[in-house]
């Protein structure tokens, strides 16, 4: 299988923060960077070498990319099947289409997470307004309906607590192929980034406990707050999973922990996560880098952490707070470049770091 040497290209799809990151990490290890996305000065915009702006579905533009790139990867998940397809009849892809597969759809995901015995909430697929009348019967209310694909940050679901409430919530999905699932009594929520080496060594960073505001995460603490056997239980899921995928790059898997410490699935994002951020000052190697080194099919850095840490998103206006956030020593401020600050816009993000010996709290 392939290896990139330093001095190549690494081509990344998607052009937001998470690009970005990527290709500062990707600079940091002598690699240049193809951005392909819509935004040409977008965040990851700033930093690459070379940026393509078209649409995902243009194959002149992806022929001309696979030409000038030697391996890729992406930064956002949601890209179609056929694009992932054409690219890889070309040059290598990772993680590549099959696991991009799974995880695009809600449905297909759970019914994998289960295969491997990994617990998730109760669900069922919803395709029409009976379907929706008979999940609701059988897994009951709370409950919550979500579209199998394309939703982030809490968009495209909506929380059922009545049977009346059916043919709104049906509505407000856009009546769309979905999945009902049972509301989880978590205790609080969590997540461990896993990555996986074209050899199939298998590397995690310690779960860490997640915090969100409007559905889109504030704080991430690291490490979570949880029983060592949790925490052994949460890492070993993910690598697991990692495994089953037979993925090559990174997988963020996001967990609730219930009150009895049982630990189920929510989500996957293969790819760099939010809420490993903290990586970067943290760990002898970030995410991203551990991103790109998968790719580039080098050996996996070591994921282990030097300090714990608490990251913060700047949402919004909270970016107008970057000069405070300067003056205290402990804090690094991390700036996405984009221009405007809209509400709910991610525009940076914070991190500070504690000894080992200090548990972060919000
Ligand atoms: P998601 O888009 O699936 O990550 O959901 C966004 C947020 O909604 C999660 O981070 C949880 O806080 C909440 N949520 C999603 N699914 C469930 C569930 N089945 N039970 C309880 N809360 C949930």
């Amino acid at each position: 299988m392939t290896t990139v040497a330093p001095g190549g290209t690494i081509g990344i799809l998607g052009d937001g923060q998470l690009g970005r990151m990527m290709a500062i990490a990707a600079a940091e290890l002598g690699y240049k960077t193809h951005v392909f996305g819509q935004d040409a000065d977008g965040p990851a915009a700033q930093i690459c070498t070379k940026m393509t702006v078209a649409p995902y579905t243009d194959q002149q533009a992806l022929d001309a990319f696979a030409e000038d790139v030697d391996v890729v990867t992406l930064e956002f998940e949601n890209i179609p099947s056929e694009t992932l397809s054409f690219l890889e009849s070309k040059v290598p892809v990772r993680p590549g289409r099959k696991v991009l597969e799974i995880t695009q759809d809600r449905f297909v995901e759970k019914t994998f997470l289960n295969s491997l015995g990994a617990g998730t909430a109760q669900f069922c697929n919803v395709e029409s307004l009976e379907d929706l009348q008979k999940g609701i019967e059988r897994i009951g209310t709370p409950c919550i309906l979500k579209t199998r694909r394309f939703g982030y940050d809490g968009k495209g679901q909506v929380k059922i607590d009545s049977a009346t409430e059916i043919d709104e919530a049906w509505k407000q999905v856009g009546e769309q192929p979905s999945i009902l699932e049972g509301f989880v009594p978590f205790e609080l929520e969590i997540s461990v980034i896993a990555a996986r080496d074209i050899n199939g060594n298998v590397q995690s960073y310690v779960p860490v406990e997640n915090i969100h505001k409007n559905h889109i995460l504030d704080i991430t603490l690291a490490p979570a707050n949880i029983l060592e056997s949790v925490s052994e239980h949460a890492e070993d899921l993910a690598q697991r999973i990692a495994d089953r995928l037979e993925l090559v790059g990174l997988i963020a898997v996001e967990m609730f922990v219930t009150a009895d410490g049982s630990v189920l699935v929510n989500e996957m994002a293969p790819r760099p996560h939010n809420s490993g951020h903290w990586t970067i000052e943290a760990c002898a190697t970030s995410q991203f880098k551990q991103s790109i080194r998968a790719a580039a099919g080098l050996p996996l850095g070591n994921p282990e952490r030097h300090s714990n840490a608490v990251m913060r998103n700047l949402i919004g206006d909270d970016v107008e707070h970057w000069q405070e956030i300067l003056a205290h020593p402990d804090m690094s401020l991390h700036m996405y470049g984009k221009a405007e600050a809209r509400a709910g816009r991610k525009m940076g993000h914070v991190t500070r770091l504690f000894s080992l010996d200090t548990l972060p709290t919000a």
